[in-house]
């Protein structure tokens, strides 16, 4: 494998106010960046300045959404080890996002030695309390000069890092979430399961619809009928009806979640009553009113589990466990977080350790 060339930076920046990061504002002091072309394969893996760069104007990226990204996170252990969480399985679903939109796998081995290496050099800016971290952004763009729709011969790979606090302003609190019955998020055959720019910049204007109504998310339904259940924003979700667990199925339309995959064998391994199939609104909406619909809540990277306590569809409104966070979020919740930040074993081997701090 060649060799991680680092250039380090010459106007180091400071590390900011650990109450005050707020969530994707501030970013460490380098980056790795990796380069394709077609024949040559990726090549070129190095650690750089954190700065911008140059594109021409006809940068495919630009044109035809042709990227992917990830994102996952890096934790500060109460016995001072800077950890990573599932590390390669957020890079192995970066190949499949790459499968969907025609760009070139990366080797996983070589971009985690990359990411590790990139986190080693950064370490200081890892935050200590509980709930922040560094938020890893890895990323591709087609940067072919060309101006046609087709597949790209040129890619640029990054990988950036953002210390970050908690994601949710409020905390740990229930969240009110408007059922979207106008827009879709994607359809079947689409590019839904993804993570590409282009699913994102599908979502705002719904999103603005529902904060514009005091919401805080969308939770999207299928595309064809507008009856099955989705997912939210950038969240994976799931519902507790009469003891049993559900979260909708892989659909291909629906984003793969790697905490949905968590709280699916953690709730699994705890003997759990656990269901990936369709949901449709009207069965929680039923629930709500027989009194069986226990617990609602979203699944992601950044918040772990954020407990949903409000649902709003067509006009009609329901409130979930008393607008309260319920046992079943609230042990998922204290398992990841406490995995990740190394006050539980980790019985999976789902945490990797970068560095020493
Ligand atoms: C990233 C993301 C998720 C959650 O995935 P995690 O791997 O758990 O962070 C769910 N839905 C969408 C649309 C996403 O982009």
């Amino acid at each position: 494998m060649t060799e991680i060339s680092i250039q380090k930076t010459t106007r180091p920046g400071t590390m900011p106010d650990e109450d005050k990061l707020g969530f994707g504002t501030y970013f460490t002091d380098h980056m790795f960046v990796m380069d394709y072309q077609t024949g040559k394969g990726w090549h070129s893996p190095r650690i750089v300045p954190y700065e911008e760069f140059c594109l021409f104007p006809s940068a495919m990226v630009y044109h035809y959404g042709q990227a992917i990204f990830e994102g996952m996170k890096a934790f500060k252990t109460h016995d001072d080890r800077l950890v990573v969480f599932r590390t390669r399985d957020y890079l192995q679903r970066f190949n499949r996002s790459a499968d969907i939109l025609c760009i070139p796998n990366t080797d996983v081995d070589q971009v985690q030695e990359g990411l590790f290496k990139l986190l080693e050099l950064d370490k200081r800016f890892l935050p200590g309390k509980l709930g922040t971290s560094i938020y890893i952004r890895p990323f591709i763009i087609a940067t072919d000069p060309f101006v046609g729709v087709k597949c790209s011969d040129t890619y640029r790979l990054f990988i950036i890092l953002s210390p970050s606090g908690t994601y949710y302003a409020q905390g740990f609190n229930p969240v009110g979430i408007r059922v979207e019955d106008k827009y879709v998020r994607a359809v079947p055959g689409g590019i839904g399961e993804a993570k590409t720019p282009g699913n994102y910049a599908a979502s705002l204007r719904a999103q603005v619809e529902a904060k514009h109504e005091g919401y805080a998310q969308v939770l999207w339904l299928d595309g064809v009928e507008r009856k099955y259940i989705e997912e939210v924003g950038t969240m994976n979700i799931f519902f507790k009806i009469n003891d049993e667990l559900i979260t909708p199925e892989l659909n291909g339309s629906i984003l793969g979640g790697i905490t949905r995959r968590t709280v699916l064998e953690l709730a699994r391994e705890w003997g759990m009553n656990v269901s990936e199939r369709k949901i449709s609104i009207d069965e929680v909406f039923a629930a709500a009113e027989n009194g069986t619909l226990q617990e609602a809540f979203g699944s992601g990277t950044a918040a772990v589990i954020s407990p949903v306590g409000e649902l709003s569809w067509k006009g009609k409104k329901i409130i979930i466990n008393n607008n309260q966070t319920g046992p079943t979020a609230q042990k998922l919740f204290d398992e990841v977080a406490g995995t990740q930040y190394g006050t539980l074993p980790d019985k999976h081997g789902w945490v990797s350790t970068v560095t020493k701090l």
